[in-house]
This record gives C-alpha cells, structure tokens and sequence, in this order.
C-alpha cells in the first residue's frame, strides 16, 4: 500500500451540499467511505445521502473544528467555500484542492492575472475596482461583459456593455463591487476539459467536451466535441498545465472558448464540472470517483469513454407550464433505453435552477446527437 492512502472505512469530508457533492457521496460510498457534508442547507441534495449533514455556516469554527476531527481528508463541490476555511481545515486534515487553488479559480481577477502570467492564452480584459479603473480602459476592450469578480455563477453577475457609460451604469448596478471588463468575443462554439491530478502530479484528462450555453447556462454537452483532435488535444493540454501551475490535486474543469479558430482559456472551476457529468453514464471512471482517488491518495482511475454521449440539463423550468407547477412527463424519457435520467432531490424548481441532467450514449454519435436533441424537446425544452 502507498504511503499516506485513505483506505475505508474511513469518514471523506465534503463542502457543499449541492448536486456535485451528492454524487462525490455516491461514488465514496461505492469505494466504502462514509462522507461528511458541511452545507447551510438542511435540506441540501448531498447532505440528504451523507452519513452526517452539518447545516453550519463555513465560519462556524465550532462545527469547523468537529467536521475536521472526523474526516480523514476533506474537499468541496462548492467554488465560493472561504479560502480561509480551506486553510484553517488543512491545520488538521489534508485538503485537497487547496487553498490556494480554490484561492485563484473563485476570483475572477486573481483567475485572469493567473492565466496572464502563466502565459496562458485568454481574451483581453481588465480588473475593475473603481469607476477610474473603467474611464482608462482599452478601448479595444469594448463592446465588452462586465462580471463579478467572485460569487457569478450561470451567467449571474455580468451585463454586456457596449461602451463606458454602459460600464460606468453596471458597475453602479453592481454596488461598486471589484469586477473585470472582458472583451466581447466572437465564439465558434465553447469546449471544456474536465481532469484529475494527483499528488504526484499524475493527470488524467476526459475526452475533450463541446458546450452549447442558453442564457449564461450549461444547456447541452457532445462528447467527444465536434472539433479537429488537435484542438481537442491542445485544449487538455493546455488544462493539464493549468492544474499543475495551479498545483492542483482533484478534479477540475476548464472551460475554453473557440474564437476565429484559436483556443482561448475561459475559466476554471475548482471542482467537478456540470460538462462533465456525461463521465457518469459514458466513461469507465466517473468525474466523482477520480475526485475521491484524488482526495485519498489513490492511483486515478482511466477516463476513457465506451460511448459517444450528449448531456442535457434540466432546468426548474421545466417544472412550469405557464403558472402551473407540475412534474415534469418523465415517461417519455424512460422509454429510450439508451437515456440516463438524474435528478439532484432539489425540493423546490425554480427558473433556472439545475435540478437534474439526462445523457443518452451510443456508439454512433451522429445518433446520439439526434435521440439527445429530440427527447430534449419532447420533454418541453424549448429553443429561445
Ligand atoms: P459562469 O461562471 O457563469 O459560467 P462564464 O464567464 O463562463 O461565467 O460565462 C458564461 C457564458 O457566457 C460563457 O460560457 C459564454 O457563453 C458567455 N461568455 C462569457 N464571457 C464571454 C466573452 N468574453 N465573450 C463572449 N461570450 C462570453
Ligand atoms: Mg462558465
């Protein structure tokens, strides 16, 4: 046995209670660990499925200190967790990603200048702290999105904005909090790369995703993506330097925009990622599993995919029709044999919020794109 691998029956630690942590819960089950979730939530979709369910605050250094002492190593699903929380658990128990790591990927500013500096290739941007920081601005940069630097999610957090005066009003409409100005760019289309690494610096990359966004959300992800296998192997390249710069240990994803051709590095997720929820249904090793080898110290698992897959998400749309609240027709999902349905146990569908995924997987992918697209609308989604 290596040194310093977690073997079970011991407790794994989890910050945040959403639907990523309740599939990191699934998988350490599988490999018999018990998991612990720490999540403001009490009815939170990980907490549900865990041995025990903190429903603490992350500056609760009381259940801080008791969740340390029972988890063997902890991680988080949940890219907003304090940094300084990550590093006052890592006093006691191995925390895996890091502060640091977490530290880059929840700050916008911090995420850009990382990829500036590292020499990685991004769109043009500038970090905006004050009204001054937007009047000497590039002009380039313009039209341009204006985003929170920390807590945007799905598209929250950002205005397109044609000039300065329409910055100067979305910076107000912001309360004046630290955001940076990206130049508006024209996409091809968007892939992301979701991978492991170890603490041996080992890496693994899933199969190089392509993803079709509707308002700022994740709506449909084809695997493998429609695109030249160089860019495809280019694109995990460059996100496998990404983790190791980062010093990364866990599963991370990286989002990559396609413009006029060329690779541009969007952002990083500190955590498993929504586009790489096909891994569950279509690869031999599931993003989750490799997050808790990661965690414990175990060999990573082989990412190769048996299956061509498309995802598609389930937004709490769905649960409306018109005013009218009801279950989604369920039924006709569950005729296709070759269609995974999930859902995250959310209590409650509201717009736009994710409550569950189907990922339909084949061999011939021309087909699986087809069967994806058509129960996709025949489950009510529609195009905007
Ligand atoms: P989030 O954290 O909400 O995922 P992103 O920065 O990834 O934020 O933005 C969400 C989506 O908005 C992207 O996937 C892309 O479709 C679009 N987008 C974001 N930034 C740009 C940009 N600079 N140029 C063009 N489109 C963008
Ligand atoms: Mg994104």
């Amino acid at each position: 046995m290596a040194a310093g691998m977690i073997l079970p029956p011991a407790t794994l630690g989890m910050l945040g209670g959403g639907q990523l942590g309740r599939y990191f819960v699934s998988a350490a089950h599988e490999l018999g660990y018990k998991v612990w979730v720490l999540d403001p939530d009490a009815n939170s979709p990980a907490g549900q499925v865990a041995e025990r369910h903190f429903p603490g605050g992350y500056d609760d250094y009381l259940a801080l200190d008791e969740f340390a002492q029972g988890c063997a190593a902890i991680t988080t699903e949940f890219e907003n967790v304090p940094s300084d929380t990550l590093d006052y658990l890592a006093k006691f128990v191995p925390v895996r990603p890091s502060a640091a790591a977490v530290a880059v990927c929840q700050n916008r500013i911090a995420e850009k200048s990382f990829l500036r500096d590292n020499g990685f290739p991004h769109g043009p941007f500038a970090a905006i702290r004050n009204e001054h920081d937007i009047q000497v601005a590039s002009a380039a940069l313009f039209p341009a999105i204006l985003k929170v630097a920390r807590f945007g999610y799905d598209g929250k957090g950002q205005a397109t904005v044609n000039n300065r005066d329409e910055a100067l009003l979305a910076f107000a409409h912001f309360k004046g909090e630290a955001c940076v100005l990206e130049q508006r760019l024209a996409l091809d289309y968007e892939i992301s790369v979701v991978l492991a690494r170890d603490e041996s610096g080992n890496v693994r990359c899933f199969p190089t995703g392509e993803n079709r966004h509707t308002k700022g959300i994740l709506d449909v992800s084809i695997v493998p993506a429609r695109t030249s296998g160089c860019l495809a192997s280019d694109a995990e390249d460059l996100a496998a330097r990404i983790a190791a710069d980062l010093g990364y240990i866990g599963t991370m994803g990286v989002e990559f925009f396609v413009s006029r051709g060329r690779l541009i590095v969007n952002e990083m997720a500190p955590r498993p990622h929504n586009s790489g929820h096909y891994t569950l249904d279509a690869c031999v090793t599931n993003q989750f599993e490799q997050q808790v080898r990661a965690l414990c110290g175990l060999p990573l698992g082989d990412p190769r995919t048996h299956s061509a897959a498309v995802m598609v998400n389930l937004l709490g749309d769905l649960w409306y029709d018109g005013e009218h609240y009801r279950e989604p027709a369920w039924a006709k999902l569950h005729a296709l044999g070759n269609l995974k349905l999930h859902l995250y146990g959310k209590h409650h569908a509201r717009h736009g919020r994710k409550m569950g995924h189907f990922t339909v997987i084949g061999s011939d992918a021309a087909e699986v794109q087809a069967i994806a697209l058509a129960a996709r609308t025949a489950i009510g989604i529609r195009d905007e």
